[in-house]
């Protein structure tokens, strides 16, 4: 399976992405997840993004793009991967089909998830993060069971820099102008699956299982 996850920064990618990259047996790249990495462990990688993520902005194409394929390249994605949060702009989604296609590769789908800007607000403002995995929490709807403590691995759970309202608001616009444009992209290839990121995280889940299970049939 490789697939690619595409939704507003708050939809809920991270938190379907665990389910799902188990159910298939398949790495969880996100591209945050790589650039907060770097930036914790003050690579040179980490240098180059930091004002990026900090401000809400898009690390630029190349850079991002050059990363991926790294990552894709490595032998645990041999069998497919689950990309979340990349593609974000057309540039990155053409850069990947072309790399795919070098390798008579082609996507086999695309997940959606569909939510509204306010809610997203909210969300993202009360979400908690693990800083040493990426588990993601949130303060009202998803504590962890104990305070500040990650579930999975024991890890400190922390608000994310970049989860204040500003740069939320940010991201928002960011994702509207650049992102939401994969879409249509996405609709025209036949690989699109939509699904109401609203309901709660198991229902999502549930969806997304049986459309991709109806595709692999
Ligand atoms: P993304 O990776 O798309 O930015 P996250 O998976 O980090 O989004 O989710 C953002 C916040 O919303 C987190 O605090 C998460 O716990 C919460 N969340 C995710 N999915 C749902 C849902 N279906 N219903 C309610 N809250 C959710
Ligand atoms: P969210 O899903 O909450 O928007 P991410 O963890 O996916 O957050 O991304 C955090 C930040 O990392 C983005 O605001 C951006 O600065 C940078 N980033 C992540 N993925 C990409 C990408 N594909 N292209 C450019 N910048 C990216
Ligand atoms: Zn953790």
């Amino acid at each position: 399976m490789k697939l690619v996850l595409l939704g507003p920064p708050g939809a809920g990618k991270g938190t379907q992405a665990t389910g799902i990259a188990e159910k298939y047996a398949i790495p969880h790249i996100s591209t945050g997840d790589i650039f907060r990495y770097n930036i914790k462990n003050e690579t040179e990688l980490g240098r180059e993004v930091k004002s990026y993520l900090d401000q809400g902005a898009l690390v630029p194409d190349t850079l991002t793009v050059r990363i991926v394929k790294d990552r894709l390249n490595q032998a645990d994605c041999a069998n497919g991967f689950l990309l979340d949060g990349f593609p974000r702009t057309i540039a990155q989604a053409e850069a990947l089909d072309e790399s795919l296609s070098e390798q008579n590769e082609t996507l086999d789908a695309v997940i959606n998830i569909d939510v509204q800007k306010e809610v997203l607000i909210t969300r993202l403002s009360g979400r908690r993060v693990c800083k040493d995995c990426g588990e993601t929490y949130h303060a009202v709807n998803k504590p962890p069971k104990q305070e500040g403590v990650c579930d999975v691995c024991g890890g400190p759970v922390i608000h994310r820099a970049d989860d204040t309202e500003d740069t939320v608001r940010n991201r928002i616009s960011v994702y509207e102008e650049q992102t939401a444009p994969l879409i249509a992209y996405y609709e025209q290839k036949g690989l699109l699956f939509t699904v109401d990121g609203t309901e709660p995280v198991h229902v999502v889940q549930e969806k997304i299982f049986s459309a991709l299970d109806k595709d692999a049939d």
